[in-house]
């Protein structure tokens, strides 16, 4: 029974649409785009050289220097390219843990090209990795069959490689001038973008077709995706001598434990809404009673509705009281944090489009886009398609594995979607509204 469960669960969570290879009659490839997909093959090696060098530089959310020094770095690239930049600082956020203590962000990068009528272009993707710069897992391994092997090589350096070569290749048939471009590459996607979402949602607004960087699994492009949540849970029991003075204690670790059992249940694959309790923590010896006890939780669901309904979940919970001791009825208190922090992403028609646009070109470059997905992952494309900027994502590299040290990509995809990006975009900065 739980086997068939969880079958239907991996299903729902990735169900891949056939493609057909048909290639839409609006799709065809130009003198121009054979140009653009020369130059991206004659520049291969220089390609990968660079994947090499941004996967070396370890840029997990926490690690404020590497950042700003792949920040420094990809400015300069970008201001080469014509691009006038600037970069945006978001205030540190308190965070709700039993040690307390404050979430610093690195500053994001916004680069921007303006002229001419054409529809306003927002690329979008971020610099922060889940490695944090003392992970074990470091440094781009190229096997032979054209695997790559490193920490974000898929998450998504690959994609911020292939949006940059792309450009490039633009840039080399003289098809950056008069175009409205605006690349935003964010610090802290990994923590759900909690400090860039309001800068996200303003570029959003300013722009007419959103292209996001985050890889694509199998060589898939996401066509909807769930919605996002997380929550913070701190208890504060009563420490004492778990040997001379127990019934003067109040366990946050037993108050905790309680709590995270009826939350996990809050999980319903029928309704496709998930509960994780990713971290929890609690206590500081084994001969104390535990004083202090927190967890962090992740929420997934597929509409807005049932968000707040796990939300409201949860936070009942949060309230309620497990443990009693009489000597202390105040305790233990509990408190509670929580923000839907990635609006749904629903199928959206000029999404679609662009897809099929994608899919088509795809074909014709050689490389077939296989299917489009279903995910129950979230990316800031949601965040911008939710104040209503049609957005198209998972345009960046073939991979697998992300989040663990065995994230993988391929040259194969690395090549052929910088050439997919490249014409594309030749494609949508010259259509008239
Ligand atoms: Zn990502």
């Amino acid at each position: 029974m739980r086997l068939t469960v969880f079958i239907i669960a991996s299903y729902l969570f990735t169900t891949v649409a056939n493609a057909s290879e048909v290639v839409p009659a609006n799709v065809s490839l130009s003198e121009n785009d054979r140009t653009l997909m020369a130059w991206v093959d004659s520049h291969a090696n220089a390609i990968l050289e660079e994947l090499r060098q941004h996967v070396d530089l370890n840029t997990g959310t926490a690690n404020i220097a590497g950042l700003d020094q792949y920040r420094e770095r990809l400015q300069s690239d970008l201001e080469q390219l014509g691009f006038a930049t600037q970069t945006h600082a978001s205030a540190a956020q308190a965070i709700l843990t039993c040690g307390g203590g404050q979430m610093q962000f690195a500053d994001h990068l916004i680069a921007r090209r303006q002229g001419g009528n054409g529809p306003r272009l927002l690329l979008n993707g971020h610099m922060d990795t889940v490695f944090p710069h003392d992970d074990e897992f470091q440094k781009l391994m190229v096997s032979e069959d054209g695997t790559l092997a490193g920490p974000g090589v898929a998450d998504m350096k690959g994609g911020i490689v292939i949006m940059l070569n792309a450009l490039r290749a633009l840039n080399a048939q003289g098809l950056l001038k008069d175009v409205n471009l605006t690349v935003l590459l964010n610090s802290d996607e990994e923590i759900g973008s909690l400090g860039s979402r309001p800068l996200i949602e303003e570029l959003a607004r300013e722009h007419d077709i959103g292209l996001v960087f985050e890889g694509s699994w199998g060589n898939t492009v996401t066509r909807a995706r769930k919605g996002l949540g997380q929550a913070r849970l701190v208890v504060r029991g009563r420490e004492s001598h778990a040997g001379g003075a127990h019934p003067d204690g109040v366990s946050a670790n037993l108050e905790l434990a309680q709590k995270i059992v009826e939350i996990e249940q809050l999980t319903d694959y029928e309704k496709q809404t998930t509960v994780n309790t990713g971290v929890m923590r609690g206590g500081e010896k084994r001969n104390t009673v535990a004083g202090c006890a927190d967890a962090y939780i992740d929420m997934r669901f597929p509409d807005q509705a049932a968000g707040e309904q796990l939300q409201k979940g949860i936070k009942r919970v949060a309230a309620k009281q497990f443990v009693h001791n009489p000597n202390h009825p105040e305790l233990p208190i509990t408190e509670y944090w929580s923000v839907l922090h990635r609006p749904v992403k629903p199928a959206d028609r000029k999404v679609d489009e662009l897809i099929a646009l994608a899919m088509g070109y795809s074909v014709l470059i050689g490389e077939p886009i296989t299917g489009t997905r279903y995910s129950g992952g979230g990316t800031d494309g949601s965040i911008a398609q939710a104040v209503g900027l049609p957005t198209m994502d998972s345009l960046g590299i073939d991979g697998d594995g992300a989040h663990s040290s065995r994230e993988t990509a391929t040259v194969k995809s690395l090549i052929a979607r910088t050439k997919l990006v490249a014409v594309l975009m030749a494609h949508l900065l010259v259509q008239s509204e």
